[in-house]
């Protein structure tokens, strides 16, 4: 724990950490020591980890990275982060996250962005370490903690691990509890672990995962041992490629990765075979519906009355409205003029109900190619390394949105996914792969995933 706190003091340039808890850390360290020396260590009793800043935390500043949490202290700990304090982790700090987790660059945070460790080759150039994520990929990356929550919605967590050249699994919707997590769009929401390699996210999730029964989504299926599944032979097993994601313009680069991972795989004695997802076009406009209306109704409760940052005005109305307008960022207030938009009585049917049904198309194209024996899915993760910081931000929300195009249909599906580092782009940057699983099976995606790493 004192290797790592110094290591945040001179990593403070990725600006990963949103606060930092020497005192939390330093006395969980000595609880930590002492039950070890009784002989009743945890799962992760001792280890150093960062926690995303949409986790709440018992007596420790909670913002989103929002303006409009202001200095909101929690009186209570999400169910995952108490799972993980009990099986003896030290908290470090709280990292750094797009504004309520919307975004794929870290840009929108109310703390700048973080930034990525890593270079392009002879540049001096300030890299994203990805979004929503940001902190938590750059924090892992940079040996700033030896792991790190972290949260996905529509790639938040395997986008920055891809970017970062670290490990990222989405789990299957409800194999977490929700409850003490900052929501953003409730029905695609899941917490997860960013770590240095697979087994460590796979030992991350055993001791995140479980039910609750405060969040009624969450499920009571038992947690299988996810570290017996590292390194587990993928003799037999068989992986699809879906036909879909060579999508027009993608980096040859990327193609290459691609093939190269399907060629370990089938050198492992997997068997590889094409599969079709057709509504895979669809995912990305049908999530930029969904996710937005969920968040409007998600963000209504931020009035400047329940929590953190409160601007007065001449009455309770002006109040919510001089708040709501000072607190949220630009990329916040788009989204939910666009949720607002797309649930009002006029376009209802037209927008939301018409994404929803897409949403249930792109869940068919996964349940049968899994019925069709496909054991698990392998797709390139991002269309692209890590972009400059700035690079998309100043463009159009539309090009951001476009690196959320691998990594979306899982959400809308529900199914586990996973981000592997694979390999290196021209520029020397980190490339990954992403492996999808069927609806409770992460333990195939560790399988596979330590064949790749
Ligand atoms: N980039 C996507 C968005 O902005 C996904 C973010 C996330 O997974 N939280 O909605």
């Amino acid at each position: 724990t004192g290797a790592y706190l110094s290591a945040m003091e001179a990593g403070r340039a990725l600006n990963a950490y949103v606060l930092e808890t020497p005192e939390i850390a330093l006395a969980r360290a000595a609880e930590s020591d002492a039950r070890i020396a009784k002989g009743e260590a945890g799962a992760l009793e001792g280890l150093p980890l960062g926690v995303k800043d949409l986790f709440c935390t018992e007596g420790v500043r909670t913002t989103a990275c929002s303006n409009i949490l202001g200095e909101f202290t929690p009186p209570y700990e999400s169910f995952v982060t108490r799972k993980m304090r009990d099986a003896g982790a030290v908290m470090l700090g709280k990292l750094n996250n797009d504004e309520f987790a919307m975004g794929s660059s870290n840009e929108t945070s109310r703390f700048g962005p973080s930034v990525n460790p890593w270079r392009r080759a002879g540049s001096g150039v300030k890299l994203t370490s990805g979004g929503s994520s940001g902190g938590s990929s750059a924090a892992v990356a940079g040996a700033l903690c030896l792991g790190a929550t972290a949260t996905d919605t529509g790639g938040s967590i395997r986008q920055p691990a891809a970017f970062t050249g670290t490990v990222g699994i989405k789990p299957t919707y409800g194999r977490c509890s929700r409850w003490g997590i900052v929501a953003y769009a409730s029905s695609l929401d899941q917490a997860g672990p960013i770590a240095r390699d697979v087994r460590d996210a796979a030992i991350l999730l055993g001791a995140m995962a479980g039910h609750d029964p405060r969040d009624s989504t969450s499920s009571d299926r038992e947690v299988p041992d996810f570290e017996a599944a590292v390194g587990r032979s993928v003799k037999g097993l068989r992986i699809g490629l879906p036909k879909e994601y060579r999508v027009d313009g993608m980096p040859s680069e990327i193609e290459a990765l691609w093939e190269q991972g399907a060629a370990w795989l089938r050198a492992a004695g997997a068997e590889v075979v094409e599969v079709s997802l057709p509504h895979t076009k669809y995912a990305l406009p049908a999530y930029y519906i969904v996710a937005p209306a969920e968040a409007s109704s998600n963000l209504a409760r931020y009035d400047g009355v329940r929590y953190g940052a409160r601007v007065p005005g001449r009455d309770i109305v002006e109040l919510y409205e001089n708040t709501r307008a000072a607190g949220f960022g630009p990329e916040v207030r788009r989204r939910i003029m666009i949720g607002a938009y797309v649930l009002s009585a006029g376009y209802y049917d037209a927008y939301y109900v018409r994404a929803q049904k897409v949403r249930t198309l792109i869940k068919r194209d996964f349940e049968t190619a899994f019925a069709n024996g496909v054991d698990a899915i392998l797709t390139p993760a991002t269309p692209s390394a890590a972009f400059g910081l700035g690079e998309k931000a100043d463009a159009s929300p539309v090009e951001m949105y476009l690196n959320d195009v691998f990594t979306v249909t899982v959400n809308m599906a529900g199914l586990p996914g996973l981000s592997v580092p694979a390999g290196k782009s021209a520029e020397g940057l980190p490339l990954a792969l992403q492996l999808i699983g069927r609806p409770f099976d992460e333990e195939t995606l560790f399988s596979a995933a330590s064949v790749i790493e």
